[in-house]
């Protein structure tokens, strides 16, 4: 069964659109929490999708994903589960009709990128004159190196189980190691207690005010606080702020420094600029690879 029955029954009487479980639900790793939403791609081939949505049903969460632009090279789509209900399956590809390589080809080419992300970020570190903003750019290219690394190693980066997915991760180059191991310490993990991600928190929870989302990211920050991983808490909302952050200009960045100095705990990172170069040898490294 890939969804409760109260959720199966939701979802069967959908007939609008051709919709497909996607997420770490539809992930064969079993690496989900409790607090897990369940991921629905809504598919669609015209482009005039409705947005994203959050549904609850009972105790669980649904959340609706706008694929109205359907690309079937898509990442985040590429495992996907046909759900069925009153529609047929046009869109969603048979088992198996994407070939290996082609998937392997689609995270390589991924990864790359995202190598290059990181590499743009990092190297801003050499001109820009604020602390601050030094740090920020230094933890955004640490959290692109870590996604770079993922990707490469064809495993599609999600954030709330990022953690577990680099603890779990095969590692075949020594490079590739300590790679992990420099973004891991440039991240800040090992300073991680409850008071501070209470205060991250409620500097994440004014940064996403405006997101539709907010709620579920908050009860899922909850759910891994209670838990005891603190750890893992506070990479989730590092790495949450960074991809926000990654989109927004310089003065976008200064305007709210002091917000997200308080999320990121970017006072603290201060010393690890000086690893900025090696960061940058490792990302040149993986787009070679
Ligand atoms: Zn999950």
């Amino acid at each position: 069964m890939m969804f409760p029955e109260k959720i199966q029954e939701y979802l069967s009487n959908k007939k609008n659109s051709e919709l497909a479980l996607i997420g770490c639900r539809a992930d064969n790793s079993n690496i989900s929490y409790e607090c897990c939403e369940y991921d629905i791609a809504v598919l669609a081939k015209n482009g005039n999708g409705l947005g994203n949505s959050i549904v609850q049903i009972g105790k669980e969460k649904l959340e609706f994903l706008d694929f109205s632009n359907y690309n079937q090279n898509e990442i985040s789509l590429l495992n996907m589960k046909n759900v069925e209900n009153k529609t047929s399956s046009l869109l969603i590809p048979h088992k198996d009709s994407i070939r290996k390589t082609d998937i392997k080809r689609i995270f390589l080419s991924a990864g790359k990128r995202r190598a290059v992300d990181s590499l743009f970020n990092v190297s801003k570190t050499s001109t820009s004159k604020s602390e601050l903003n030094l740090s920020l750019n230094l933890k955004i290219a640490a959290y692109e190196l870590i996604e770079a690394i993922l990707l490469i190693s064809e495993i599609r980066p999600m954030p709330i189980h990022e953690l577990n997915q680099l603890r779990q991760l095969e590692i075949r180059k020594d490079f590739i190691k300590e790679a992990i191991q420099l973004c891991i310490e440039c991240i800040g993990i090992e300073r991680a207690t409850r008071t501070m991600i209470n205060r991250s928190l409620n500097a994440l929870k004014e940064i996403f005010k405006e997101r539709y989302d907010i709620g579920l990211i908050e009860s899922k920050i909850e759910f891994l606080v209670e838990h005891g991983l603190i750890a893992d808490s506070y990479y989730y909302i590092g790495r949450l702020v960074c991809n926000h952050l990654e989109k927004k200009d310089y003065a976008h960045q200064l305007d709210y420094q002091k917000l997200n100095s308080l999320a990121l705990d970017l006072a603290g990172d201060y010393e690890n600029i000086k690893r900025s170069n090696l960061i940058k040898l490792y990302c040149k490294n993986l787009m070679k690879n």
